[in-house]
């Protein structure tokens, strides 16, 4: 079932078992359940450290990853192939007893918990943004008996996908309950878990030369910048890494002709922790105010204080602000076509947006879903020639200009769009499944009031990246930069950060 080349990468993985693991197999008589069997059996037949044996699970089919004398509570529902590959692999290590890569306070974080916790993440084998979660709530499960997980691959249990009306992944449930969706790290769950640091976990803090609000490319590099001049700096970033975190594909990067965003952000981390940067993840900035130092106050109501502060912040996507995209977010309404694309499996789908991430979520659709109709406020699309031909080719896409969408209809999930049409004023609805909502971002500026910002809520920075108030400097998405991209966010941080080393020497 594994191809030659996957299977001598597995090989060389799996002789770095350090223990026996029993996979516990529900199969039936389905061609899932023989595909499946075929997998574990293959695993089996690659090490003597792997047996298989017969049970009756909670779903059919799946397997769970156990030590002999200990079950885990790790269980693969459907064939974690794709992107879950991985985590596959991973489990079988870890449940071996192969330390999993967490740092020792994380470790005992997990290891105090108590309580029960069953999680069930619904994936989809192609979402790049569901073997992080997965593999987190696998970790749990390895380090805290009373954590139990299972992974569901969407595609292999349609009818629980449908019951459970999810339509986004990866989505999890803790104890039956809603528990999140989208991306989540860890460190994210275990906050949402309630494990993670008060105030007064800040409260010691001496100030900082320079303190780094948001931890994308423009934060890090930022922060990489200042703390080569041997300053003492700090990062306050609500999710480290940033949009790169929700980037499939990167080849814009310079000197290096593909990567990956999870990668991108893993070598910023490394990069970061090299130069013992103070990195407070998980942790959102709410007010600014400039005294005698600069002083930051976070969600928790910590103010950290410093001599200066970069704000890269960046952005996020923008929403249409129509009657239903709330209401109906993660159920039926997305932003994420890469991840959420496959559930939409043979349905019909609306994308709201004609510029490129549109376009390119709309011809990725369309191989996908029954049928795309492209809604573009302007009289004609905004994309790249290139997309725009691409898409024409294509037999399941209609393309509707001057068309400003009014509402997302549905009941429990969606069941519609309406939009005018600018031309004649005419009200339509076109009947459908699916909303994708593409029409760029809006900067995460409106914490801020002391900084001045121009009509976009963009702050307004000078060639040195200081703003208006002394001491404080922004780079990258959040900023008035011409170009939003990842090598320009860095280079606007490099800068931000020499801007505010010539402010310190002097002042
Ligand atoms: C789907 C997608 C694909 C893309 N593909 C590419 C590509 O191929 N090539 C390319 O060059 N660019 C690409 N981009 C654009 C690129 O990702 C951005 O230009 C870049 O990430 C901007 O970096 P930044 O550091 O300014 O902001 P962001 O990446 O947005 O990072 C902002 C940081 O600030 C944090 N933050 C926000 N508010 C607060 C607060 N109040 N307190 C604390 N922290 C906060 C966030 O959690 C995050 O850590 C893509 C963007 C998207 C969304």
């Amino acid at each position: 079932m594994l191809e030659a080349a996957i299977k001598q990468q597995l090989d060389q993985y799996l002789q770095l078992m350090e223990g026996d693991v029993v996979l516990r197999v529900s199969a039936g008589e389905d061609k899932v359940s023989n595909e499946m069997l075929e997998l574990v059996n293959e695993l089996a037949s690659m090490s003597s450290r792997i047996s298989v044996e017969r049970a009756t699970l909670e779903r059919t089919p799946s397997f769970s990853v156990n030590r002999p004398s200990e079950e885990t509570g790790i269980v693969f529902a459907g064939i974690p192939l794709g992107h879950e590959f991985t985590s596959l692999v991973l489990a079988l290590l870890q449940v071996s007893g192969r330390a999993p890569k967490v740092d020792a306070d994380t470790i005992k974080q997990i290891q105090n918990i108590e309580g029960t916790y069953h999680f069930e993440s619904y994936i989809s084998l192609s979402c790049h943004n569901c073997p992080d979660v997965v593999q987190a709530l696998n970790v749990m499960s390895v380090l805290n008996p009373n954590i139990a997980h299972t992974m569901i691959d969407g595609a292999a249990f349609k009818d629980e996908v449908e019951a459970k009306e999810i339509m986004a992944v990866p989505t999890v449930f803790l104890n039956g309950e809603s528990f999140g969706n989208g991306r989540m790290s860890l460190e994210e769950i275990l906050a949402k878990l309630g494990t993670g640091p008060d105030a007064s976990a800040f409260s010691d803090k001496d100030p900082y030369d320079v303190l780094v609000v948001g931890g994308g490319p423009a934060g890090a590099s930022a922060a990489v910048y200042a703390a080569r001049k041997g300053i003492r700096t700090g990062i306050i970033a609500e999710r480290f890494g940033g949009q790169v975190m929700d980037t499939m594909g990167i080849e814009n990067f310079i000197g290096t002709a593909y990567t990956e965003g999870p990668k991108l952000v893993a070598s910023l981390e490394e990069h970061v922790k090299e130069y013992g940067i103070d990195v407070m993840n998980l942790q959102r900035a709410k007010r600014l105010e400039k005294k005698d130092l600069v002083e930051i106050e976070l969600e928790n109501g910590a103010v950290l204080k410093s001599k200066s502060v970069i704000l890269s912040t960046g952005a996020r996507w923008r929403n249409v602000n129509v009657p239903g995209e709330a209401e109906f977010k993660n159920k039926g309404v997305a932003y994420c076509p890469h991840c959420d694309g496959p559930l939409f499996e043979g349905k019909r789908v609306a994308v709201i947006g004609g510029g490129n991430s549109g376009i390119e979520a709309a011809i990725d659709l369309a191989g996908i879903v029954k049928h795309v109709t492209v809604l573009e406020f302007a009289p004609e699309l905004k994309a790249d020639q290139v997309l725009q031909d691409r898409l024409h080719s294509l037999p399941n896409v209609t393309v509707i200009t001057n068309a400003q969408t009014t509402e997302i209809t549905g009941t429990d999930k969606v069941n519609g769009i309406s939009y005018v049409s600018r031309e004649t004023n005419e009200s339509h609805h076109v009947e459908l499944e699916g909303v994708f909502v593409q029409i760029g971002l809006v900067p995460n500026t409106d914490w801020l009031d002391l900084v001045e910002r121009n009509n976009f809520g963009e702050i307004v920075v000078d060639r040195h990246g200081a703003t208006n108030v002394p001491g404080v400097f922004a780079a990258g998405d959040c900023t008035n930069s011409a170009y939003k991209q990842i090598i320009i966010s860095m280079g606007s941080g490099a800068t931000a950060a020499l801007g505010a080393f010539d402010y310190m020497i002097r002042n």
